[in-house]
């Protein structure tokens, strides 16, 4: 699939710099620029499939840049506004912004959000064809990354965030060794899973995608190393 392009048009380093670098984990071409002018700039130069905007920029607000660039067709964008500002959220939805997230945030948030906003967009212009291969099969199990479900023999399980990103990452690389330290490090983005949580991850997991739990036929242990997913 063709990598999208998301623009960040905010003017505090430290959370372009932050966004940035979740995004381009989430497979993301990432630009950004601090102003209204670089930001009208960039869209008439690139094209970004999505943006993200902050209200207050170096010379002028990101309501500028919405309205500015409404003339064009419009951008998908989700704007960034302080908790107090309802007004300038309102007008933002007005002038043609999706969504809306308050700061202070959590990247993982917004992650969530711009994923969210680009599956209501895929729903309305991408065809079958591409979704399918947004797909990971392995036997009797699928997992749809793009609506984030997993199915095993057609019947849907319910995982949490967490358990799909287990077991994602593990489905992508079917047959490979995964030691706790090296899943910890793939999937730690925010310190929020421990080492001693991780087997309890990997048991609630199995309950909801093994035909018997207590005999894995995908997530396999490998005594004394780690984990792997089964080959299809
Ligand atoms: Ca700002």
């Amino acid at each position: 699939m063709e990598r999208k392009r998301i623009l960040i048009v905010e003017d505090e380093p430290q959370i372009v710099g932050v966004l940035q670098a979740y995004l381009e984990r989430e497979g993301l071409i990432v630009e950004s620029t601090g102003s209204v002018a670089g930001a009208l700039a960039a869209i008439a130069q690139t094209r970004p499939d999505m943006m993200i905007l902050d209200i207050t920029l170096e010379d002028g607000s990101g309501l500028d840049v919405l309205r500015q660039s409404g003339a064009n067709g419009g951008i998908p964008s989700i704007m960034l506004t302080a908790r107090a500002e309802e007004s300038d959220r309102i007008v933002g939805l007005e002038l043609g912004a999706d969504d809306y997230i308050t700061k202070p945030f959590s990247p993982r948030e917004l992650v969530a959000r711009v994923r969210a906003l680009f599956r209501r967009l895929g729903d309305r212009t991408s065809t079958a064809a591409q979704r399918a291969t947004r797909k990971t099969r392995v036997a009797e199990l699928e997992i749809d990354h793009e609506f984030h479900e997993v199915q095993l023999s057609g019947k849907p399980a319910n995982l949490t965030a967490t358990e799909f990103r287990i077991l994602t990452l593990l489905a992508e690389n079917p047959g490979e060794v995964f030691t706790r330290s090296h899943l910890l490090d793939r999937l730690n983005d925010d310190g929020d899973i421990f080492e001693r949580t991780l087997d309890r991850h990997i048991n609630n997991l199995r309950k909801k995608i093994e035909p018997d739990p207590h005999n894995p036929q995908y997530v396999l242990t490998v005594y004394g190393v780690g984990y792997k997913m089964r080959r299809p």
